[in-house]
């Protein structure tokens, strides 16, 4: 009945287990829920007024299908100051998120038979995408090398047919940082076999420690024609909800990109683009400080209580708000009915023994992994931590 489009999808995997615990906390479950990829933290009162405003001021018509030319411009301005490279509104696309400037962009650049690059872990809906414009994800295994990518490894797997390599850092799930020196490797890749690089930098505001967040034109400007930048509001301004996202690129890929969505959803959310833009021209820089701190906080607690683990490798991360934990000592392949045999019976353990909802590795492309958020409140974050340590460890 249904097409073959549709057997190339499930549900995605993140979204599923956040609505689950969404439903359990609801029926007055006492579950930590560790699964959503968002912030719990309020919004900026400059955003908020500013949308209040726009519904006063009556923003209830369409806007220009690709983004309110105020807006495109703003991401302009601030990709400039961040890349020190020129850009325009043209250049600009906003979309509802990240995930539909993903999606434009992967419609609009693929054919059947490409070949994209991914690392892996993965954020889930990169390969779920690219299949659905008939090309094919690659993958580079990063667990093989400590959860840090490795340009060798992306050598390796390029061919005839790779037209892209997806990039994203801070990454989600492990929150690796990808560093200049792998950068600029990655970038000459590129350079020399004329490929595309999507650049998902949807965690860009979120980087602890030493680590620094490096665009890759920063590194190479030179890339310029064949780079996508994919950012977001969901994330750094706590907006998730609202759909506000964009790709940044050559004006041809836009301009194809506005064409998609003149046919699909058409522009973004009025009201959200006008809180997005004033996010940009007022930055409420003690808002994202608090947020920024908050978060580190939570990243230096988490670490410590996870670190009476036993036999689980922790990932540090240097940017996003994840743990990524390596829980291949917890399954066992072998294992006998009831035991645990794989990743999503170990997810199931958690969710039924230490009442906390994390995401399992399949969801990212790694049978071994869990990734638990840490963007909750402290006293969640405190508790269900140490429950999944004393349920983990008493799995021998
Ligand atoms: N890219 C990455 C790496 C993400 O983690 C997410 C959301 O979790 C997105 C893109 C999509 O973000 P949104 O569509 O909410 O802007």
């Amino acid at each position: 009945m249904l097409s073959q489009r549709a057997n190339l999808i499930s549900g995605s995997k993140t979204s599923g287990m956040r609505n689950l615990a969404a439903r359990l906390k609801a029926e007055g479950k006492p579950v930590v829920n560790f699964a959503a990829g968002e912030l719990d933290d309020n919004i900026s009162d400059v955003v908020k007024h500013a949308a209040i405003q726009a519904v006063i001021a009556g923003n209830n018509k369409y806007t220009e299908t690709i983004g309110i030319p105020e807006l495109r411009q703003a991401i302009a301005i601030r990709l400039s100051q961040q890349t020190g490279l020129d850009w325009s509104a043209d250049e600009v696309a906003v979309t509802a998120g990240a995930k539909q400037a993903l999606f434009n962009t992967a419609m609009m650049l693929f054919n059947p038979g490409d070949e994209v690059i991914i690392p892996a872990p993965y954020w889930t809906t990169f390969p779920t995408q690219i299949r659905l414009t008939g090309a094919l994800p690659i993958f580079v295994d990063t667990a093989l090398t400590g959860y840090v990518l490795d340009s060798a490894a992306i050598a390796e797997k390029i061919s005839q047919r790779t037209k892209a390599i997806v990039l994203n850092t801070p990454n989600n799930p492990t929150g690796s940082v990808i560093h200049a020196d792998v950068l600029g490797e990655i970038a000459a890749l590129a350079e020399q076999h004329g490929l595309w690089v999507i650049f998902d930098q949807c965690y860009s505001d979120f980087v602890y420690a030493e680590a620094q967040h490096l665009n890759i034109l920063q590194i190479a400007p030179n890339l310029r024609s064949r780079v996508v930048i994919i950012d977001s509001f969901s994330k750094s301004h706590a907006l998730a909800g609202w759909r506000v996202g964009y790709a940044a690129a050559p004006k041809a890929l836009t301009a194809a990109c506005s064409n998609l969505q003149s046919h699909t959803t058409s522009n973004p959310n009025a009201i959200a683009q006008i809180g997005a833009l004033a996010a940009l021209e007022h930055y409420d820089s003690r808002y994202h400080e608090k947020v920024l701190a908050r978060l580190n906080a939570n990243r230096q607690l988490g670490l410590q209580i996870l670190q009476s683990l036993r036999d689980v490798e922790v990932i540090t991360p240097e940017g996003g708000f994840y743990f990524y934990l390596n829980i291949r000592c917890k399954i066992n392949g072998q294992a006998a009915e009831g035991q645990i045999s794989n990743c999503a019976q170990l997810v199931e353990h958690l969710l039924a023994n230490a009442q906390v909802a994390v995401v399992g590795g399949e969801a990212f492309g790694d049978l071994n992994g869990l990734r638990i958020s840490y963007a909750i409140n402290e006293s969640d974050l405190e508790q269900g931590l140490w429950r999944i340590v004393n349920c983990l460890n008493a799995i021998v």
